[in-house]
């Protein structure tokens, strides 16, 4: 009967959405990070993958629509970490990895990782870079083949030969990498063009450059330049072309400037930061992905462990690791674009809450902090018409915490909901 009424309302023009079953979610508290603002006894209503409305109060429920009550918990958009690498974890002795794992098993573990994240109500991850493992990880993901966060990711990294992100520095001369390993090791402007049309075909949704050395390589400078800004503005414009975002690693001032001046979206780490790179900041609108964490872990095992990075690694990880923080702080008061980014898989999958508390400890609000997770990234990525609010119209992304994160930042940590797409995969 009921099948039958519906094709008659279909066929005189009244939606399905009528008919479709609903989820009532019932927040003691939700967070609308787009006003820094918490409200009480608010009503969220999913219909399908999608949010229908939001509402103040608890809303009756019609006959079949299904009620999850979080009148105890705080709920939030569904957290966003715009720098993630799924398809590794921090190991000593992780420079001997890319000769015992093949794309199989990297595959497989890569999977333990998405859920993890997932499950500490991350529902949208940028990978900013692995061996395109993290293609078919998204793709996997997207076709629910495996549960994991929504992943937006850059394939292969972009780096000049001996740059941070070439795979096979260090190396012993003799020993060669297959043309698939290497084939975004990029020097000159052709090249640089190249890289991003082979990141194009593979599918990659951005393109991440180095744009200074960094610390987990084998290489001895941290901080330097490892682009021309001509190599930088040659990748920008043709990811432009094919609808991509430029993710650019800088430690070094003179290697931001380039990155920021030559047109990319964000810089990631920004260690080195002055106050001449901060103006160009603004003038050029970059967001900031700090990723405080990574700084702290690879200074703390460098410290503590000392067999677990070779030398050359450990030395720039306490000189480099721990003044990271410092800059976020006066990234922060200048006045410049953040989103939250965290460099998951430097340090433990899951653990990516505790950036919300290094950005507390330098001084952000929490709310701003949460916001920087939310509409931020959701920004930053080109997808803040989809995620990165509670609102009609936007996918059904949606967390909630024990306790009050306004009061006690480390709540976050506490996740106990989760639902990406109108699908629960949490609930305590
Ligand atoms: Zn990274």
């Amino acid at each position: 009967m009921r099948k039958q009424l519906h094709a008659l309302l279909l066929t005189v023009g009244v939606s399905s959405s009528l008919f479709a079953q609903k989820t009532i979610i019932y927040c003691g508290k939700l967070i609308d990070p787009a006003s820094l603002s918490v409200k009480t006894e608010m009503s969220i209503i999913v219909t399908g993958n999608t949010i229908s409305d939001v509402q103040k109060g608890y809303v009756s429920a019609a006959a079949g629509d299904k009620i999850i009550d979080l009148k105890g918990r705080t709920v939030m958009p569904g957290l966003i970490d715009a720098h993630v690498h799924l398809e590794h974890e921090t190991s000593p002795n992780a420079q001997l990895r890319g000769f015992i794992t093949n794309d199989a098993d990297v595959a497989f573990q890569s999977t333990v990782y998405a859920k993890t994240t997932l499950m500490a109500g991350f529902t949208t991850v940028r990978d900013v870079g692995g061996s395109g493992v993290n293609i078919a990880l998204r793709n996997a993901i997207r076709k629910g083949l495996v549960p994991g966060p929504r992943v937006y990711t850059a394939d292969k990294i972009i780096s000049s030969t001996g740059g941070h992100g070439d795979p096979t520095h260090g190396w012993r001369k003799g020993l060669t990498a297959d043309e698939e390993t290497t084939i975004t090791v990029a020097d000159g402007k052709d090249a640089c063009i190249k890289a991003v049309r082979q990141l194009y075909k593979e599918g990659a949704d951005l393109v991440k450059i180095t744009a200074s050395g960094g610390v987990l390589s084998l290489e001895k400078d941290g901080t330097g330049p490892q682009f021309s800004e001509e190599e930088i503005r040659a990748i920008v414009e043709t990811a432009k072309d094919y609808g991509m975002r430029v993710a650019a690693h800088a430690h070094g001032a003179e290697a931001m400037k380039r990155a920021i001046r030559a047109g990319v979206t964000s810089i990631e780490h920004g260690t080195l930061m002055d106050d001449e790179t901060i103006s160009l900041f603004k003038q050029y609108g970059t967001w900031y992905v700090p990723t405080i964490i990574a700084g702290k872990s690879v200074a703390d095992s460098a410290r503590k462990h000392p067999e677990y990075y070779p030398p050359v690694i450990a030395g720039k990880a306490i000189a480099i690791g721990p003044m990271i923080q410092n800059t976020f702080s006066k990234a922060y008061k200048a006045g410049v674009k953040i989103a939250f980014g965290t460099d998951a898989g430097v340090y433990a999958h899951g653990k990516n809450w505790m950036e919300f508390v290094y950005m507390n400890e330098a001084g952000m609000p929490a709310l701003e902090a949460i916001k920087c997770a939310t509409v931020n990234a959701a920004e930053l990525i080109g997808a803040g018409d989809k995620i990165g609010t509670i609102e009609k119209g936007k996918l059904a992304d949606i967390v909630a915490v024990e306790g009050d994160p306004t009061q006690d930042i480390h709540v976050m940590g506490n996740v106990k909901f989760v639902m990406k797409e109108g699908v629960v995969y949490r609930n305590e």
